[in-house]
């Protein structure tokens, strides 16, 4: 479904980003797969992608401006041109807003939000036509008691993902993904009580898995919804219903 694409994922050293990274390799696109401190797992997730197809390891904080520049141009010097921007890469540290510093506040925005602008900035010269896909949060619509910054930093990609939808109409499609609960490294900390609780809460009886969220991105990345723009897609299993 992706044959001949060029496509950065950021965070694609486990969880989402990796599931994401290894569907758009078994579509065969050339994946970017980006990462911040996990240098073995992320050659883990490039040794998938090149079972399907082949890629890149960008290292970055993307962040930081000059960081996410500096892959977007040696993804650029070795395949030309970026036909997908998946922003994936995110963090979320539970604390709830009494007790939560200004140093978390601004790295949750740094990371979570800034980090979309840094690399949708630097990727648009390169994409003339394609589609950008940000992993938002049910959290993002709903709000959070336990992470107003995490909230406010996922409910912002959402008014950026609309806006560059309008902007860059019709070219380039721009939608998100809000998974709900999905089980990976940001749900580690769940005791077994607290996963019982959350999958019979879940309509669906499960928590999803990072393949469930990278199968829309994989309908979000293709052909298939070329008449969706600025549409966020829910992934909760149910949780969550607007
Ligand atoms: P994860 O912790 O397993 O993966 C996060 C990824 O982001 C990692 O690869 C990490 O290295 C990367 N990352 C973090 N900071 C970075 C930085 N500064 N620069 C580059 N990469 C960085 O978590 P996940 O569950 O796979 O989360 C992926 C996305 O999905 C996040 O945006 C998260 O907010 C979102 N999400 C997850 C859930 C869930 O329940 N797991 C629910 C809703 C939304």
């Amino acid at each position: 479904m992706l044959k001949g694409k060029n496509a950065i994922i950021t965070g694609a050293s486990r969880g989402i980003g990796k599931a994401i990274a290894i569907k758009f390799a078994e579509n065969e696109a050339f994946v970017g797969v980006n990462y911040f401190k996990s240098h073995n797992e992320a050659v883990e997730t490039l040794n998938k992608v090149r079972e399907y197809s082949d890629g890149i390891l960008l290292r970055a904080d993307i962040g930081k401006y000059e960081e996410a520049k500096n892959i977007v141009q040696r993804f650029v010097k070795e395949r030309g041109k970026i036909d997908i921007l998946v922003n994936n890469a995110g963090i979320y540290k539970r604390q709830s807003f009494r007790y939560m510093n200004e140093e978390q506040w601004d790295k949750t925005i740094e990371t979570n939000l800034k980090s979309c602008f840094n690399m949708c900035k630097n990727v648009l010269p390169y994409m003339k036509k394609g589609k950008i896909i940000f992993i938002s949060s049910q959290l993002g619509l709903k709000g959070s008691s336990h992470g107003a910054d995490y909230s406010a930093s996922k409910a912002g990609i959402l008014g950026l993902m609309k806006s560059l939808a309008i902007e860059l109409a019709p070219d380039i499609k721009v939608n998100a993904v809000a998974p709900g609960t999905i089980d990976t490294d940001i749900i580690a900390d769940y005791t077994k009580e607290q996963r019982r609780r959350r999958e019979t809460e879940i309509p669906l009886k499960r928590i999803g898995l990072p393949e469930d969220v990278a199968s829309v991105c994989l309908f979000l990345a293709s052909d298939l919804s070329d008449y969706i723009t600025g549409e966020t897609i829910i992934v909760s299993g149910g949780l969550y219903m607007r």
